[in-house]
């Protein structure tokens, strides 16, 4: 199996942070370490803010992984966000299964991959706790790197 991150790999978090509270998000951080506590109460119970837009490379990944089954996992502060980012891969046409994890829980502790399967991510901390194989997104994308990367990850299958 395949699992992909949404934040930072489909979808332009960093860019919807930035336009609402005018903040860099690094990729090794999460939005509650920088934001005030009174932005990330906006954050979770304002829904306008919740306008995201595709990544760059967005189109180039789900091309490049074509036919093959993967899975979303995202994570998510409550269930509000959860429903706006399963609306957003509903509306932009991605339907397979995707798991809403807590923010603060790794991925590999909630999946438990097999040593083949593997992760997406733009996040070292997740792809250094993952026990699978990985890919991690860097930007500037490579779209040549990435197809190299999973052309060869199908044929070891
Ligand atoms: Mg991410």
């Amino acid at each position: 199996m395949i699992y992909i991150d949404m934040d930072g790999v489909l979808t332009d978090f960093r860019k919807m942070i930035k336009n609402a509270f005018g903040k860099d998000l690094p990729a090794d951080k999460n939005v509650k370490e920088i934001l005030t506590d009174s932005e990330f109460r906006q954050l979770q119970e304002d829904e306008s803010i919740w306008q995201f837009e595709e990544t760059d490379f967005a189109q180039d990944i789900l091309d490049i992984i074509g036919d093959t089954p993967f899975t979303i996992v995202s994570c998510v502060y409550g269930m509000n966000i959860a429903s706006r980012k399963a609306k957003w891969l509903y509306y932009n046409g991605i339907f397979v299964p995707t798991i809403f994890i807590p923010v603060g829980t790794r991925k590999n502790t909630i999946i438990r991959p097999k040593f083949t399967e593997l992760l997406i991510d733009d996040n070292w901390h997740e792809i250094k706790a993952w026990e699978g194989e990985y890919y991690h997104i860097t930007e500037p994308f490579s779209k040549e790197n990435f197809k190299r990367f999973i052309e060869d990850y199908k044929n070891a299958q």
